[in-house]
């Protein structure tokens, strides 16, 4: 089925299909990289490393084995339109929190660029990523803080 011209300019995320919601998605692979808070109420904040999941293909953003991420890794959680407002970790690029939060997408996403080699020319993907069973200590691969989380 082909995809309206800027669905996502005019449905809410509630009201797309299943094609349009997988369409929103960039591919940045960002999510499938491992997060850590620390603190507590105000102080907290949350750190984006370059530990991928184990299942992360680091070149290409992908899940290795997308069909049975569930049951290999336990805390893998399907993103829906439902449980959205618990992802607040999601990356500020990210389409599903871009829209959540009533923002447009950037130009680079491929729904506007028509390409996905656009997302990895604007530099979104993370670089040198390194598999979780090949870390000891996470501190030494944080890349980026925010805080504090949202709704805290
Ligand atoms: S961070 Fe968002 S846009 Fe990037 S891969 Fe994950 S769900 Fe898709």
């Amino acid at each position: 089925m082909k995809l309206e011209t800027k669905f996502w300019e005019t449905k809410s995320l509630l009201e797309m299909n299943d094609e349009e919601w997988e369409a929103l998605c960039d591919g940045c692979g960002k999510c499938c990289y491992r997060k850590f808070i620390e603190g507590r109420g105000k102080q907290q904040k949350l750190y984006f490393t370059r530990i991928a999941c184990n299942l992360l293909d680091v070149e290409s953003g992908k899940c290795g084995n997308y069909r049975d991420r569930f049951k290999l890794e336990t805390d893998c959680t399907k993103l829906t339109s439902k449980n959205l407002p618990d992802f607040s970790w999601l990356p500020t690029t990210c389409a599903y929190r871009l829209l959540y939060e009533n923002k447009p997408l950037f130009d680079w996403h491929p729904l506007i660029s028509g390409t996905p080699d656009s997302v990895k020319n604007a530099d979104i993907p993370i670089k040198n990523g390194i598999h979780e069973r090949d870390v000891i200590d996470w501190f030494e691969f944080i890349i980026d803080e925010e805080m504090p989380l949202k709704g805290k």
